[in-house]
């Protein structure tokens, strides 16, 4: 499974189309200028690459992710621009010599800039869901969300007949690791503890940050005995994991977990309150280790 985008990255990336969209406003803005009351056109509007010079262009070009590249609504956005900047081109090329531009020319241009717009708010928008989506500190899914996903998981299951399992991961004594090691040890714990859960599981699966040091890992396609072996390889590569500390000392750590087939027919919250059960019997017996419910 590969953790999504970076936070950082995402805030950048928001505060990036934020820049372009004010700048987009100001060229919407300055265009309607030299079209209504004949202001002097830049001279970039009058080439035949307006497109590529504006800010806009700049950071389609050149500086957006690749991540977005394959995203179907990006290219439009980038044939949607060049139309508008050819529109805005022909029509300042009307309005020479005091001239109006053509009425269709004149609305194509105006109406291409409004969707530039709405579709760079739109872009904008899911880049800011995505931010709220995953938890900040260890990169897995937030749980908002969660429940709708999972149902969906649920649905898919019974379509394809074939069982999908929940487990719950608890990390053991880890109000122990803030207490005598101090918080941003407890935070390294979690970071690099799930880095290594994200990176054993399938691409098919998913985690969330479910509590503070409690996270759900849902394993579709996957019957119990099956989903066993998985927590039980992840369970054993967590205590074998080193992880440094912020002090640069390495520590262990060890989870507990609880696991559960979630029933085609049944809420999705009773499968979780099982897995729950099932954990707190891995607690009850001593910790680091994995607990089915049947
Ligand atoms: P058990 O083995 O029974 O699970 O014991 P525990 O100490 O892990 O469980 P308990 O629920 O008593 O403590 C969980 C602690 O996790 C308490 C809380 O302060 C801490 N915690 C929750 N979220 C975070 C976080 O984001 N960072 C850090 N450093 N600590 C957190
Ligand atoms: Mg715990
Ligand atoms: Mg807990």
């Amino acid at each position: 499974m590969a953790l999504p985008l970076e936070r950082e990255e995402i805030q950048h990336q928001t505060e990036e189309l934020e820049v372009i969209i004010a700048a987009h406003l100001a060229w919407f803005k300055h265009i309607n200028q030299a079209l209504v009351y004949g202001s002097a056109p830049s001279p970039a509007d009058l080439a035949e690459d307006a497109h590529l010079r504006s800010p806009f262009g700049q950071w389609y070009y050149s500086r957006a992710p690749h991540d977005l590249e394959e995203n179907a609504e990006f290219s439009q956005l980038g044939a949607l621009q060049q139309a508008m900047h050819a529109a805005a081109r022909e029509a300042l090329l009307d309005s020479r010599e005091g001239r109006h531009p053509r009425p269709e020319v004149y609305d194509r241009c105006i109406d291409l800039a409004l969707r530039l717009n709405t579709a760079l708010r739109r872009m904008q928008l899911e880049i800011i869901g995505e931010l709220l989506a995953t938890d900040s500190l260890t990169g897995c899914a937030s749980r908002r969300g969660m429940l709708g996903k999972l149902r969906e998981e649920q649905e898919r299951a019974l379509r394809i007949q074939r069982p999908c399992c929940l487990g719950l991961l608890d990390f053991d004594r880890f109000k122990r690791i803030n207490d005598e090691l101090g918080h941003p040890a407890g935070d390294a714990v979690l970071r690099q503890g799930m880095k290594f859960v994200a990176s054993a599981l399938r691409k098919y699966d998913s985690v969330y940050r479910y509590g503070g040091e409690e996270f759900l890992l849902c394993l579709p396609g996957t019957p119990l005995n099956d989903a066993a072996l998985v927590v039980e390889r992840i369970r054993e590569g967590l205590e074998r994991l080193p992880i440094r500390l912020p002090s640069g000392e390495l520590h262990r750590v060890t989870a507990s977990f609880g696991l559960v087939e979630m029933s085609p027919h049944r809420p999705v919250e009773e499968a979780i309150a099982n897995a729950d059960i099932a954990l707190l019997r891995a607690k009850e017996k001593g910790r680091n280790r994995v607990e089915l419910w049947r």
